[in-house]
């Protein structure tokens, strides 16, 4: 077995304590995490599970995205050893409300929120941030029982930032070429090592990256778009149908990967600046740039010729964005295609057909 198989492990197994730091799960998606590696903590983000909401049924409504429902069943299920979760609070109303939940219904375990900026590009932007990152230091500082100190979150800074460049890497070579392991299998190797960001998975992110071959791509250029791509069999049934996985814009891949934080510095202002330089996402409301003209240029960076949402049933910042983006994509003479999935869907025969009928219409 290669070494990288070891995040296929860890994608499905999320919910496995590995040692004694600290295990806190992660809400995705804008948490600056860098403060919970500066204290020692595992980091696990956590982007939803195949796994059925036996339990967390009980506490939410149906009309609820899986991503949520499927990390409190893990939560629930007492498969999991996590000794707290972080939720950043803005991403949507079900991350909003889960957080409350938490607290809960686990009183002894630690709950961090973090309140991201709605609009990065207020006057006031800045200073909040910058108090909010502090509040969060002092906060974890409080659960670990120690200050958590500069040159620590320093460190920490440039652990998650190698982490994101071995992502981007391997991200990179979709776009280079048709690789010798299928799409799926790499949007699901990150998915594992978000499960414990840091070193090790870095590495086995580089080795993954070393191990693909890349070859000549044919058929057209497919760029996905919508917080994850998951469940990553429509990424089969694509690539089946012979057109080429080249980019994305998704929350569990390109948007969350693409911008790092100054390594020199005060480090709670870089982490600001990081939160405030982040690209358009359905959970922000940049006043500068609309996210359709912003899905464009990243569909020609990548080289695109068609777009396909995989959208999750009820995510609402997703489904608010789209007659926008469709719009830009539409003027752009973009072809597009929606789908809208939840976790537990198989890619049965409806989506494959229109993935195929689709990719057969733009030739
Ligand atoms: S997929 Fe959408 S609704 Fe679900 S947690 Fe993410 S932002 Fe919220």
């Amino acid at each position: 077995m290669a070494e990288f198989e070891k995040l296929f492990a860890l994608a499905n197994a999320p919910y496995q304590r590995n040692d004694k730091r600290k295990f806190i799960a992660v809400f995705p998606m804008w948490f600056p995490y860098e403060i919970l590696l500066a204290g020692g903590c595992r980091v696990a983000e956590w982007w939803g599970y195949d796994v059925p909401p036996t339990l967390a049924d009980a506490h939410f409504p149906t009309y609820i995205c899986t991503l949520v429902k499927s990390n409190f069943e893990l939560l629930l299920s007492g498969r999991s050893e996590v000794d707290g979760a972080a939720f950043p609070i803005a991403t949507c109303d079900s991350i909003q409300n889960s957080a409350g939940l938490f607290s809960h219904l686990f009183p002894g375990k630690f709950a961090a929120y973090f309140r991201m900026v709605q609009n990065p590009d207020s006057a006031s932007a800045a200073d909040y941030l910058r108090a909010e990152v502090k509040r969060l230091i002092a906060e974890v500082g409080a659960f670990i029982g120690r200050k958590i100190a500069d040159a620590e979150l320093r460190a920490a800074i440039k652990t998650a930032n190698a982490f994101r460049q071995a992502a981007r890497e391997l991200l990179l070579t979709l776009k280079s070429g048709r690789t010798s392991l299928p799409a799926a299998q790499i949007y699901r190797a990150l998915r594992g090592a978000l499960t414990d960001v840091g070193p090790s998975t870095t590495k086995l992110l580089g080795d993954l990256t070393a191990s693909l071959k890349v070859g000549p791509a044919s058929g057209p250029r497919v760029m996905l778009v919508g917080m994850t791509a998951e469940p990553l069999d429509v990424l089969t049934a694509i690539e089946a149908a012979g057109a080429h996985i080249a980019g994305d814009d998704l929350g569990l891949g390109w948007r969350t990967m693409s911008v790092d934080a100054a390594e020199s510095g005060d480090p709670a202002e870089a982490l600001a600046q990081r939160l405030l330089h982040l690209p358009q996402c359905s959970s922000l409301h940049s006043q500068k740039q609309a996210r359709g003209p912003y899905v464009v240029s990243r569909a020609k960076e990548v080289g695109a010729n068609a777009v396909i949402f995989t959208r999750l049933k009820f995510c609402d910042p997703e489904a608010f964005d789209y007659p926008e983006i469709k719009c830009a994509l539409d003027d752009a003479k973009i072809p597009n295609l929606l789908l809208e999935r939840d976790l537990r869907d198989q890619a049965e025969g409806a989506v494959t057909t229109r993935v195929e009928a689709f990719l057969e219409q733009i030739g």
